[in-house]
């Protein structure tokens, strides 16, 4: 397969957008971002539907005289911690989280959290990672964060599964039910959903990650002697019975035993799947670049809507992570990597698909020209994993073309 390789001007989204979606996982845990106002207004309306709940995220602003070096920001940042803590006896984990500025005027997060874990002599942990939209996408938070933990990880020889990236808490549920009727167990997660109860990592841990976006997690994982299990991500029925078989390989469970656990839930997905694949089935599709997750919803939306692929752009190609999802993919298929946002953008008015799937910065303008799109970061919010899952996922895709076409009506 050929791959297009772009740099130029990006239109994504930075790593402070992850933590919307993980301070719902791990409601005992505070992240605060060191960053700008900037940074705060991104939080903010990036968690806006959280503004009438008591927030589990804040920004430590860094003001002008921060920037320009006349205050000594470490002093402010300690203050703004006591602060927080006092206020707020609850929190059990404190993220600091890094930013473009934090990252601009050097300021070392790492010593702060190692000067404050001191301080606060366990009764809260501080671990620090980088949101900062230099060089890197939104997801990549979440991967970050995730590989800030694992040092913390206790070590374990025992034989485990360890389920890694953030799934809403029903979608794991329902997971954690298969995995038992499949015969493998204990199975953790990391993120928890309680801060403090960390899974243990050890040389008898097998991995199955859950998005594709956590190379970096997943090499820091391995290098306390887990195993990565090789598998395509559990979105649509296909990829999740994948994910599952790969799984219950792993663990020796037969086949025929897998099949039988397997095969009602593959039934009752695919029928969730057909009323939207009607809808989906030779449509022009599009994918820019922007989650990580393009591949494995490309080849949701080709192999098992009938979606036609214009194009799949991915912001990083991690082809160790995604070789199972490559094997899937056409052999003929336009797949870029990077992005140079005026020559996409050539190519997408070009071709005229009939949806487009991309940041949210670019989807107005896209409809402005008439072309239909969905946000990408609505992926990432949504309970889209799993065979139960498959059809909400193919009806996030339909909604868009149904509403174009309603208005095309009206
Ligand atoms: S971290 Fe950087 S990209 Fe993200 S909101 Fe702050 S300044 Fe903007």
């Amino acid at each position: 397969m050929e791959i297009l390789k772009e740099s130029g001007q990006r239109e994504v989204f930075c790593g402070l957008t992850s933590i919307v979606w993980l301070h719902r996982r791990m409601p005992d845990a505070f992240f605060l971002v060191v960053g700008s106002r900037t940074c705060a207004h991104l939080v903010q309306s990036a968690a806006g539907v959280m503004i009438f709940a008591e927030p589990r995220f804040g920004t430590a602003i860094l003001g002008e005289r921060d920037l320009a070096g006349m205050a000594d920001a470490n002093e402010e940042l300690d203050r703004v911690v006591t602060d927080l803590l006092g206020r707020r006896p609850e929190i059990r984990t404190l993220f600091l989280v890094g930013s473009c500025p934090s990252e601009v005027i050097k300021l070392d997060l790492a010593k702060a959290a190692e000067r404050l874990n001191n301080q606060l002599q366990g009764r809260v942990r501080v671990v620090n990672y980088s949101g900062s939209g230099i060089e890197t996408t939104f997801t990549q938070g979440e991967d970050n964060a995730l590989t800030a933990l694992v040092p913390l990880l206790p070590a374990t020889e025992e034989h485990q599964l360890l389920l890694v990236g953030t799934l809403a808490d029903g979608v794991e549920d329902r997971f954690l039910t298969l995995f038992e009727r499949l015969g493998i167990g204990p199975v953790t997660s990391l993120p928890p959903r309680r801060s403090t109860e960390l899974p243990a990592v050890g040389p008898n841990t097998k991995v199955l990650l859950t998005q594709p976006f956590l190379g970096t997690t997943a090499r820091a994982l391995e290098a306390r002697g887990a195993e990565i299990i090789s598998s395509p991500y559990p979105l649509g029925v296909e990829g999740s019975r994948r994910w599952f078989e790969a799984a219950a390989a792993a663990f020796g469970v037969t086949p025929l035993h897998t099949a039988s656990v397997l095969n009602p839930l593959a039934e009752r997905g695919r029928a969730a799947v057909a009323p939207h694949r009607r809808e989906l089935e030779g449509k022009r599709l599009f994918l820019l670049p922007d989650s990580q997750m393009e591949l494995a919803l490309g080849r949701f939306l080709h192999r098992e809507c009938g979606m036609e692929l214009v194009e799949v752009g991915t912001p990083y190609l991690d082809r160790k992570l995604q070789e199972q999802e490559l094997a899937l993919l056409p052999d003929e298929l336009q797949l870029s990597e990077g992005q140079h946002l005026e020559q996409q953008l050539e190519r997408v008015r070009a071709s005229r698909p009939d949806l487009v799937v991309c940041g949210m910065g670019l989807a107005n303008p896209l409809e402005a020209e008439g072309i239909a799109t969905k946000w990408s970061i609505e992926l990432v919010f949504s309970p889209i994993h799993g065979c139960d899952q498959a059809g909400d996922l193919a009806e996030l895709f339909a909604r868009p073309l149904r509403r174009r076409t309603a208005l095309a009506f009206a």
